[in-house]
């Protein structure tokens, strides 16, 4: 079987706030990509303790988030331009999805370094369903018939990730302290607004990751019903709010594509 990890960074338990952590500049960014890379490992090992032929890790976190050198070195890495955004390189050659680092959507309470896309996001939806970043790669590899089985980041993330693909195996690493409601924010002071959490030991986590992995791919060969999408039928229509920025009001912006959810999402934002 062939698994597809997409990694993102903000999720990672131990990576405590974002100019520090995920961007270049940041002074820990070298930890948060030790972080992440040891959480990858826990995930591709699991994997290939159930039976995974290939494991490929793509890099989703846009400044990068996974140490080459630190990678499993069983796993593959993807990284780079693909021929477009969506659908994330998924493609129908995988068996199962998994994300990794992930964190959840825009307007989540008890999430941390919330948001979608970037920080000027209030919200995006889909024909009157809210997904983040989760949504946009999980309805993807839906529209390609490909299970989502393993959901990795912050406790917020999971439940995100249960309401919306029911039967996906999820592994928290930390727990957002603030709640939300702040869509009156600005983008710059949403930013700042979220940066609290209480996180486990990156240690249990890579071991519950690892469980975690395991768990899910013997559940998919086992029981490939039991993963669960939402229902979501064409014609597709994205909406999608923006938070004020500096003299710019917020305002609402939407697109509609007539059969392909993937190909909504390409539509630029
Ligand atoms: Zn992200």
């Amino acid at each position: 079987m062939k698994i597809l990890i997409l990694t993102d960074m903000e999720g990672v338990a131990g990576v405590l706030n974002h100019d520090g952590w995920v961007i270049p500049e940041g002074r820990f960014y070298d930890k948060g990509l030790r972080l992440l890379t040891g959480e990858v490992n826990a995930a591709v090992d699991g994997f290939f303790a159930a039976g995974a032929d290939e494991v490929v890790v793509r890099d989703g976190h846009g400044f990068g988030g996974i140490d080459p050198e630190l990678l499993d070195e069983r796993a593959l890495l993807s990284r780079g331009p693909a021929e477009q955004g969506f659908p994330c390189v998924i493609h129908d050659t995988y068996d199962a999805v998994a994300v990794v680092g992930q964190h959840a959507k825009a307007g989540t309470p008890y999430s941390h370094i919330t948001h979608t896309q970037w920080f000027n996001f209030i919200n995006i939806d889909v024909n009157g369903i809210s997904i983040g970043e989760y949504g946009q790669v999980s309805l993807c590899a839906m529209e390609l018939g490909i299970p989502t089985i393993l959901a990795c980041g912050e406790e917020a993330l999971c439940k995100e990730a249960q309401a919306l693909t029911p039967g996906v195996v999820t592994v928290s690493g930390k727990r957002g302290l603030m709640a939300d409601g702040l869509d009156e924010l600005d983008t710059d002071a949403y930013r700042v607004a979220k940066l609290g959490a209480l996180h486990k030991s990156p240690a249990v986590v890579r071991r519950l990751i690892g469980q975690g992995a395991k768990a899910a791919l013997e559940k998919l060969k086992k029981t490939p019903e039991a993963f669960k999408y939402p229902a979501l039928t064409a014609p597709y229509k994205r909406t999608i709010r923006y938070r004020q920025e500096g003299d710019k009001a917020a305002y609402e912006a939407v697109v509609e594509h007539p059969n392909s959810f993937i190909s909504l999402m390409n539509i630029p934002f």
